[in-house]
């Protein structure tokens, strides 16, 4: 449908002059929009915008346009091709995937010259290891180095096909994939029993093999187990790379360390080891992990040993906050408009969220606000202003180690 993207933006920009809440009108501002094929993908930072965007924003959009919408985070974006976000650079090296890593790297320097030591590259190994994100850190590489790169997951690759029956155009499916200079296909097993896309797909990797061009593998299982899949494929599968991706210990800890970074959690061996003790080895996995870590627990995660930390009362944080400021308590704790009490009110929400431990919903309660993504904003938001205005940072981190003394 031409034009849906703009009716939705327009209908959003009309939602977002009436939001009052600025825990809301933030959630709005960070969502990116996009169209794809006849649908409005959202784009949203993290789990918390999604689950406010959902509750709060979709309904409004609703009640006035008859669309539906796909709410994703970077984590279960649904990868339609290349997505820049995944580069050799974010991805941490380790014992389980380094020969997966090196032999797609060596290919793609290699291209030009066309001496690729290994091709195709098949890559293998359970879900979560990091198989996509692979795959496409090597087409963003080849991408850059001026390669023309296609990216297609067999699902789609088969769906192609289909149509390209239907609609009599194979020659220039054929044509299209027979040109480019790096075949990545993902989720190979998913071509089980469709005979004719594997016949199709058999013809392209010929032609690209021979002219030198790089295809690259992934799938959950190594060749020979993949079912209804013709023989002759599976052949040129064994004769080039194949390579099993494995997520040793070493490397789980160290990408357990980067994602408690990028979540903005506090490191530390012992959060590192509680983490890896309690999730299998996969990436996604332990991603979700950390998620649910930070929107349970807030930063207040307490090490071993410490699990018996004194109880702070809210009332102890209001006061404290109310003294500092200079503002009565009873202020705190009433929704207001003006932006220098409205501050000083999320820096006491996330105070109490920090030093008791306070659930959300409880906290919302004290706050007198209904529900606990407002809340979840605050806090939010004082942790944004902590790593952009160092004074405010300042001043959080001084009250907070107050409350936390003796
Ligand atoms: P698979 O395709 O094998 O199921 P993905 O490539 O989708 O797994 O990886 C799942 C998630 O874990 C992605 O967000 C990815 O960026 C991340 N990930 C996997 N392996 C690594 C790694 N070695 N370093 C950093 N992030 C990783
Ligand atoms: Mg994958």
């Amino acid at each position: 449908m031409p034009g849906l993207l703009n009716t939705v933006l327009e209908k959003l920009r009309d939602i977002y002059a009436r939001l009052e809440s600025p825990a809301l009108k933030e959630v709005v501002e960070r969502a990116e929009l996009e169209e794809y094929e006849d649908k409005v993908v959202v784009r949203v930072p993290d789990e918390y915008c999604k689950f406010a965007f959902l509750k709060e924003i979709y309904p409004l959009i609703k009640r006035e346009l008859d669309v539906s919408l796909i709410v994703l985070t970077p984590s279960e974006d649904v990868i339609f091709e290349l997505s820049p976000k995944y580069t050799f650079k974010n991805f941490i090296v380790g014992k389980g995937n380094l020969l997966a890593v090196r032999a797609c790297q060596v290919a793609v320097e290699n291209l030009r010259k066309k001496s690729i030591p290994y091709n195709p590259i098949f890559i293998y190994g359970r879900v979560g290891v990091g198989k996509t994100h692979l795959l496409q850190a090597t087409g963003n590489r080849a991408l850059e180095r001026g390669f023309k790169v296609v990216y297609r997951s067999s699902i789609d690759f088969a769906e192609e096909v289909v149509s390209a029956i239907k609609e009599n155009s194979l020659p220039y499916l054929r044509d299209f994939y027979k040109n480019v200079d790096v075949l990545l296909i993902d989720d190979i097993q998913f071509m089980a029993g469709k005979e004719r896309t594997q016949l199709e797909f058999f013809n392209i990797f010929n032609h690209l093999y021979q002219n030198n061009k790089l295809v690259v593998i992934a799938s959950d299982r190594p060749p020979k187990k993949l079912k209804d899949v013709m023989d002759r494929l599976i052949n040129r599968f064994e004769g080039g790379l194949v390579v099993e991706l494995k997520l040793d210990r070493i490397t789980k800890r160290a990408i357990i360390k980067e994602k408690l970074i990028i979540y903005g959690l506090p490191v530390d061996d012992d959060i590192i080891e509680y983490i890896a003790e309690n999730t299998g080895d996969n990436v996604r996995e332990i991603e979700g992990f950390i998620a649910k870590l930070k929107a349970e627990k807030g930063l207040i995660y307490t090490p071993k040993g410490e699990e018996k930390r004194r109880e702070i009362p809210p009332e102890r944080v209001l006061e404290e906050v109310s003294s500092y400021y200079g503002l009565p308590v009873k202020k705190l704790l009433q929704k207001t408009r003006n932006r220098k009490v409205s501050l000083v009110r999320q820096i006491a929400m996330y105070l109490v969220r920090q030093v008791c431990g306070l659930p959300l919903a409880k906290i919302g309660e004290l706050f007198g606000v209904s529900d606990h993504t407002s809340v979840l904003y605050a806090i939010r938001r004082v942790e944004k202003l902590k790593r952009e205005k160092p004074e405010i940072g300042e001043e959080v981190e001084f009250l907070k180690t107050k409350l936390l003394e003796v």
